[in-house]
C-alpha cells in the first residue's frame, strides 16, 4: 500500500446527507489540511422521503429508486467537500435503511436494524485496519435520536474498534490490528443550537414559514459535556452548506445573499440552523480539564510529517 497521510479520520454515518448535515465542516477541514478523510456510510438511505415533486417517483413505496439516486447525491456532496475517500459497508447495497420503529421497513429481513453486529462490524474491521484512522467519528448509543439505522450504525462502529484492535480476530483476512486512538460521538452544543434558532426567529424564519425547536436536532447536549469543538470558516461552511444542497432529495438549504447559508429544512419543510460549528463528545467519558479539544487529533498526532500514529 502507498503510505497514509499521517493524520486519518474515519467517519461512520448511517444514510447518505447525515455526514454533510452532522460533521460537513469537519470533514471539509480536516480534508483541507491534507489529512486522509474516510467516510463509511451504512446504508443507500432507499426509505427517505423525496422532496422535490419531479422525483417523487423514486420513493419506496413508488419505483424505490431512492438508493441508487442517493450514491449519486453522495459523490456530488463528497465533492463540494474536498473528501475522495467514501465506502459504503460492505459494500453499496448490502444493509437497507430500516426505517423507524413500527414501520414495514423495519421489518424486512435485509433492513440494516435486522443485520447481525459482528457481521456488519466485520466489514468495517476491514476498513479500519487498511485506512488506520486514529480517529473515528459516529453516533451516541441512542444514535442522537433514536433512528434504528443511527443506533446500529453506533453499535456497529463501536464493536469494529474493539474487534480491528484484536490481535486474535481474523488477522490472516483483514491483516494487522490497529488500535484506533479516540472514539468521539457526534453531538450539538445547547447554547449554539438555541442562539441558531433564536437568530432564525429574529429574520422571520428566512424562507421557511415555520422553524423546528432545539429539541429536533439531534444529539443536542448541555455544553458542558461537549469535549471538542471543530470551528468552520467561511470556507468549510461554504463547503458544508453545497454538500447538503447535493442532498437534493432530502434537505433545502436557504439561500444566502452574503456569506454562506444559516439554514436548512429536511422533509418535514421546518426551518433549522445550518450549523458552522460542530461538537463531539469522547466515547470513553475522559474529561478534556482544560476546556474542549480545538482539534479532534489533538494530543494523538503532531501536526506535521511522518506516518506514525499506525499503532
Ligand atoms: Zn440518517
Amino acid at each position: 500500500m502507498t503510505e497514509l497521510p499521517a493524520r486519518r479520520l474515519m467517519l461512520v454515518h448511517a444514510h447518505p446527507d447525515d455526514e454533510s448535515i452532522t460533521n460537513g465542516v469537519t470533514m471539509a477541514r480536516y480534508a483541507a489540511e491534507g489529512a486522509l478523510v474516510t467516510l463509511v456510510t451504512c446504508t443507500l438511505g432507499e426509505e427517505g422521503e423525496v422532496i422535490p415533486p419531479a422525483l417523487a417517483h423514486l420513493a419506496a413505496d413508488r419505483e424505490d429508486g431512492l438508493g441508487p439516486h442517493r450514491i449519486g447525491e453522495l459523490r456530488h456532496a463528497m465533492r463540494e467537500l474536498g473528501v475522495a475517500d467514501h465506502r459504503f459497508l460492505g459494500g453499496p447495497g448490502r444493509y437497507r435503511d430500516s426505517g423507524m420503529f413500527g414501520t414495514p421497513a423495519n421489518e424486512r429481513p435485509d433492513c440494516f436494524w435486522r443485520a447481525d453486529v459482528d457481521e456488519a462490524a466485520s466489514h468495517l474491521v476491514e476498513e479500519i485496519r487498511q485506512v488506520r484512522p486514529q480517529v473515528l467519528v459516529t453516533y451516541d448509543p441512542n444514535g442522537g435520536y433514536g433512528h434504528p439505522d443511527h443506533i446500529q450504525a453506533h453499535r456497529v462502529a463501536t464493536r469494529a474498534v474493539e474487534l480491528a484492535a484484536d490481535p486474535a480476530y481474523r488477522t490472516e483476512r483483514d491483516g494487522t490490528p490497529h488500535r484506533v486512538g479516540r472514539v468521539y460521538w457526534s453531538c450539538a452544543a445547547r447554547s449554539v443550537v438555541e442562539e441558531g434558532f433564536a437568530r432564525l426567529r429574529a429574520a422571520g424564519g428566512g424562507p421557511f414559514p415555520e422553524l423546528a425547536s432545539a429539541g429536533d436536532v439531534p444529539g443536542v447536549v448541555d455544553d458542558a459535556e461537549v469535549d471538542a469543538v471543530v470551528e468552520g470558516g467561511a470556507a468549510e461552511a461554504a463547503a458544508k452548506a453545497a454538500a447538503m444542497r447535493a442532498h437534493a432529495t432530502q434537505i433545502v438549504v436557504a439561500d444566502s445573499p452574503s456569506g454562506p447559508p444559516e439554514s436548512f429544512a429536511l422533509s418535514n419543510r421546518l426551518g433549522q440552523p445550518l450549523l458552522h460549528t460542530e461538537h463531539f463528545r469522547l466515547a470513553d467519558g475522559a474529561e478534556t480539564p482544560g476546556g474542549p479539544l480545538r482539534d479532534l487529533f489533538e494530543g494523538l498526532v503532531g501536526t506535521a510529517g511522518g506516518a506514525e500514529g499506525a499503532r
